[in-house]
């Protein structure tokens, strides 16, 4: 580990929680099958109040909309101050038809260029002002990512569609409900800039070092233990296997805490499999000196 001054970090078990879906393991987790990645898509639209509304304070998510059985929608505050999202927002316009989208986008600029001017007249305060509808789908798609080299001979990641149904270029469900809401708070309805390309966009990029039962179909084992690499772990969004359809930091946090349940106290014995023996379940592993104190609402307690 490398900062202004030099560091060496050693540890008997180890673990990743960096940035995931290859990036964290560059030389060997290339050249591994990755089983799936999960970047599910995950348009994300807003709609933003045009008097003035104060939407920023509270808890920034609270709620869910359900229009169908596969579409999720929550709207989410910001915090006073991210205002640099708004950047990545445009007029809201719909796919499909004959007409590229595009072109509908540029004509919607051309008839309602005030309204196209005010998202960037109000940028300083665009969290203030904006509600954002999180749209999440339980769909089986995903993104696999590789690497490409760019015209500058850089190498770069880049995307294309992978396992599972195609990913949707917008979501009419969800446009409609931004429209809807937009009109209860007497705002305009926007949405992320990429769409006007039919580029979807995610903050929810899963997968890519998954668990499995061999290294021929994943990454790492049930027990979160890289294969080939003993005492290495991977515990972050990468080893989730599938698309969840919610917010997925929970998950990943359970994910990790059951994986290091397993861990055996220093100078005990392993209760885990060897690496490369089938999974069987076994028990958690109590701690000798747990990190959360045993009188803390947050207390592990094995039952
Ligand atoms: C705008 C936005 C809003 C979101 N809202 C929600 C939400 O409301 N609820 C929810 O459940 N999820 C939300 N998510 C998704 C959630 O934040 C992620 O799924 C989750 O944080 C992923 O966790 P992670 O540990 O895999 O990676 P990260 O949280 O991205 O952690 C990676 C860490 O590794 C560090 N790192 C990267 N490279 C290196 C390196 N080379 N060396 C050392 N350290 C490195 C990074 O600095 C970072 O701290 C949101 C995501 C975004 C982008």
């Amino acid at each position: 580990m490398r900062t202004g001054i030099r560091l060496t970090a050693t540890a008997g078990l180890r673990l990743l929680a960096a940035r995931h879906a290859g990036q964290c393991l560059p030389r060997w987790a290339r050249r591994r099958r990755y089983g799936r990645d999960a970047g599910r898509t995950r348009p994300a639209l807003h709609e933003q109040s045009i008097k003035g509304a104060d939407f920023h304070t509270g808890i920034a998510i609270t709620s869910s909309i359900h229009p169908d059985d596969k579409t999720h929608i929550e709207p989410v505050r910001y915090g006073k101050g991210s205002n640099s999202m708004g950047l990545l927002t445009t007029v809201m316009t719909d796919g499909g038809g004959k007409v590229p989208r595009w072109l509908k986008w540029l004509v919607q600029l051309l008839r309602h260029p005030a309204q196209a001017a005010s998202l960037y007249v109000g940028l300083w305060d665009w969290s203030q002002r904006t509600v954002i509808a999180l749209v999440m789908q339980t769909e089986d798609n995903s993104l696999t990512l590789f690497p490409k080299r760019t015209r500058f001979g850089r190498i770069k990641l880049s995307s294309r569609q992978g396992h599972g149904v195609p990913n949707p270029t917008w979501i009419p469900a969800a446009n409609e409900a931004v429209r809807t809401l937009a009109r209860e708070i007497d705002g305009t309805p926007w949405s992320s800039i990429g769409e006007i390309l039919d580029i979807p966009m995610t903050a929810h990029f899963l997968g890519g070092c998954v668990i499995a039962e061999s290294p021929e179909r994943g990454v790492i084992d049930p027990y979160h233990r890289v294969f080939g690499h003993p005492g290495l772990h991977v515990f972050d969004g990468a080893a989730v296997s599938a698309n969840i359809g919610v917010n997925p930091s929970l998950t990943i946090t359970a994910q990790a805490e059951r994986a290091t349940a397993f861990w055996p106290n220093r100078g005990e014995a392993d209760s885990r499999p060897p690496p490369g023996a089938s999974y069987h379940r076994i028990s958690p592993v109590q701690p000798l000196k747990p990190a959360v104190p045993e009188h803390a609402p947050a207390a592990l307690r094995l039952q």
